[in-house]
This record gives structure tokens, C-alpha cells and sequence, in this order.
């Protein structure tokens, strides 16, 4: 089921009242979520993620725009007749309920044609569970539970009507690293082997990139950008998309750019053909750097880490916006910890210019 959003937009009073006004939650959102794929939605704490999500359940109204399900407009239908299954950030299991009847809770209400029998429901629930790989726990109670057992329960209850949509807010923020790591990769299979259509949100770019098909980054309720996490990494249209993915973060330097080069300091580091004379951003990604003793950009050696299969080497540059400079070498290179300097060229592919007071992003012809 593709999930379409036309010109979605949300604004909320201001909380704080003396300010008075309103907050644009969400702004001016368009978007067609394709069937059957995962749409990862990243952005800060704050940038309307949520409120994206509560919209395309139903658990709030837009204040202008429309929502889609296939052909259907659904913006004015109210949740339960929306066919969603949710996972709330704070996945809040009925204690007192075990888990097979919290997984089947949603089937409890169904009426008419669709009120299912004790057995019906009970055969759904193991299929559920059998997704999430709990069925040995049906009978315990949430407190019975670890922190991923119970999102397992979450996750089982949100799939039990086998929805059209599955919407997923935060679902890993209340994991252990270990646990997220494989809570994740458990959601992505879910995901392939149902084939539904699931938005899930998260301000972890790192979750975001491993498990979408598409990801899009939100800023002050804004998109800024929606593509492959790949190609969202390489092309970033501006500066926050470039500094929010990738970890080690993206390199940030002062540079100027003149007669079609581009200077950091007083370095020529790179051609910049296409681009006219002016102070510049420049982002270097850590595995921009290349060693090498006629490299352009010199730095000063603070320390060097061994990864294992790479190496971590830590430097400083009057000109760099960050205390250190982060670069990622493969660690068949030898880099001598106690010297006082380290050169490096650049790859061009990784070298990423912003224009100073938009930040928006400079192509090279
Ligand atoms: P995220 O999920 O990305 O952290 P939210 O969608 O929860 O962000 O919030 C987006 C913005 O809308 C924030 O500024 C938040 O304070 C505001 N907001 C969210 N819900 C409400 C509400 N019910 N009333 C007023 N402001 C709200
Ligand atoms: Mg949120």
C-alpha cells in the first residue's frame, strides 16, 4: 500500500504562551512512500517526526494538506479505520495482561463481519509472535520480560491485524547497543517478509541508513532531503544533511575558494572548476583523506587509533570549525605516532563545499 502525503502540514499553539504564535510542527510535507518499502524519517529531537507519524495514523488531524492510503484519502478517517499497526516510543505493554492477551487486544474489539472467535484470535496471536520470535513467552506477564523481549510484544501486537501500515516511533531508544543492533536487523526482516509499507522513525542516523530503503531528514519541521541512504550520504543538498549522517561526523573546515581552487589556508588542496571566488565550507568525510608526504593539506598529529582493519588518525588545522580532525585510513598504512605532522591529499568525491551564509551545497562542474 503506498502511503501518499500532499502538502502535509501541522502547527500546534505555542506552549509557551507569553511567546504566543504557533509552532510549525510539521511543514508543507509532500511525499510518496512507495508499497512495500521502508521509509526511514530522521531529524533531530524536535523536527516533527512524530507528529508525521501521528498524522499518517490518525492520532492527529493535519492542519492543512491531505494523506493517502493507495487511492483512499484518508485524512479524516480516525485511526482504528485506517488499518495501522503503531509501535510508540515508550511501547507501553498492559502489565497486568499477559502477553498473548496483549497481543491479542486489538482483535478484542472487531465487530460485525470482522469479530473474530477465541481460536481465530488466539491462531492470529502465534502467528504474530511466530514473527517476532516469542511464542515461548505467550503466557508471562510484561515484567517478565526484558527490554527486547517487550519490544518484540510491541512490535507482535502493532502486526497482529496485519496492517496496511506499519508505523514505528523510536521502537529501539529504550534498547541496549547490542540489542538495538539486532532488534534492528530483526525489524528489517520482518519488513522484507511481510513486504508492508513501514515508516520508522528515529534521530539515530546510523539505524536510519542501515535499515531504509529511503531515508528522509527532517530539520525545524522541514524536509530537507529524500533519497537512497547512500546517495543522501554522497550528494547532501546542504550543510546539516552533510554534518547529520555518518559517523565519525563529516570533517568541517574554512576554506575560500579562488580562481576555480579551492585554499584551505594558504593550502591549494583541490580544483573547484565551476565555482566562483568566495569563502567557503568545506566538509571532508574521514575517509576523504589519503597519507602521503606530498599531500596538500598538512595537519598537525595529535594521535592515531587502530580500529583493526582501520586506522583512526586524529589531527588538528588552524583552519578546521572542530577541535580535532577525524580521518579514516586503512590500516595497512604506518602512520608514525610521534611525529609532529601528517600530510594528506584529498579524494575530490569526499570533499563537500557550502556556501557560508546558506549553507546550501556548491556542485563542482
Ligand atoms: P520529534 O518527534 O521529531 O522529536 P515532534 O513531532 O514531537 O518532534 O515535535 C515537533 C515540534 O512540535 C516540537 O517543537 C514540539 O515541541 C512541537 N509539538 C509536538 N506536539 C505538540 C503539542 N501537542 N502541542 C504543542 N507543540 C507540540
Ligand atoms: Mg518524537
Amino acid at each position: 500500500m503506498k502511503v501518499v502525503l500532499q502538502n502535509l502540514t501541522k502547527k500546534f499553539p505555542n506552549r509557551n504562551k507569553k511567546a504566543g504564535g504557533e509552532v510549525v510542527a510539521v511543514d508543507d510535507f509532500s511525499f510518496e512512500i512507495p508499497d512495500g518499502k521502508l521509509v526511514g524519517l530522521l531529524g533531530p529531537s524536535g523536527c516533527g517526526k512524530s507528529t508525521t507519524l501521528f498524522m499518517i495514523c490518525g492520532l492527529q488531524k493535519p492542519t492543512s494538506g491531505k494523506i493517502f492510503f493507495g487511492e483512499d484519502d484518508v485524512t479524516d478517517l480516525p485511526p482504528e479505520n485506517r488499518g495501522v499497526g503503531v509501535v510508540f516510543q515508550n511501547y507501553a505493554l498492559y502489565p497486568h495482561l499477559t502477553v498473548k492477551q496483549n497481543i491479542t487486544f486489538p482483535l478484542e474489539n472487531l465487530k460485525g463481519a470482522d469479530k473474530l472467535t477465541k481460536q481465530e484470535m488466539s491462531d492470529k496471536a502465534y502467528e504474530a509472535a511466530r514473527l517476532v520470535q516469542i511464542e515461548e513467552l505467550m503466557d508471562r506477564k510484561p515484567n517478565e520480560l526484558s527490554g527486547g523481549q517487550q519490544q518484540r510484544v510491541a512490535i507482535a501486537r502493532a502486526m497482529v491485524k496485519m496492517p496496511k501500515v506499519l508505523l514505528l516511533d523510536e521502537p529501539l531508544s529504550n534498547l541496549d547497543a547490542r540489542l538495538r543492533l539486532q532488534t534492528r536487523e530483526e525489524i528489517r526482516r520482518i519488513q522484507r517478509e511481510t513486504g508492508i509499507t513501514t515508516v520508522f522513525v528515529t534521530h539515530d542516523q546510523e539505524e536510519a541508513m542501515s535499515i531504509s530503503d529511503v531515508i528522509v531528514v527532517m530539520k525545524d519541521g522541514e524536509v530537507q532531503q529524500i533519497g537512497k541512504p547512500q546517495d543522501v550520504y554522497d550528494d547532501p543538498v546542504n550543510l546539516f544533511v552533510a554534518k547529520f549522517l555518518g559517523t565519525p561526523p563529516i570533517n568541517l573546515f574554512d576554506g575560500t575558494v579562488r580562481d576555480q581552487t579551492l585554499y584551505i589556508g594558504e593550502d591549494a588542496v583541490l580544483p573547484a572548476p565551476g565555482v566562483a571566488d568566495q569563502e567557503v565550507d568545506v566538509g571532508i568525510r574521514p575517509e576523504g583523506f589519503l597519507l602521503g608526504d606530498d599531500g596538500a593539506l598538512c595537519c598537525a598529529l595529535t594521535g592515531v587509533e587502530v580500529m583493526g582493519r582501520d586506522i583512526s588518525v586524529v589531527s588538528t588545522h588552524e583552519h578546521a570549525q572542530s577541535k580535532t580532525i577525524r580521518s579514516i585510513i586503512n590500516a595497512e598504512n604506518k602512520v608514525d605516532a610521534d611525529a609532529q605532522k601528517v600530510r594528506f591529499s584529498l579524494k575530490p568525491n569526499k570533499v563537500l563545499l557550502f556556501e557560508k551564509q546558506t549553507g546550501k551545497r556548491l556542485c563542482l562542474q
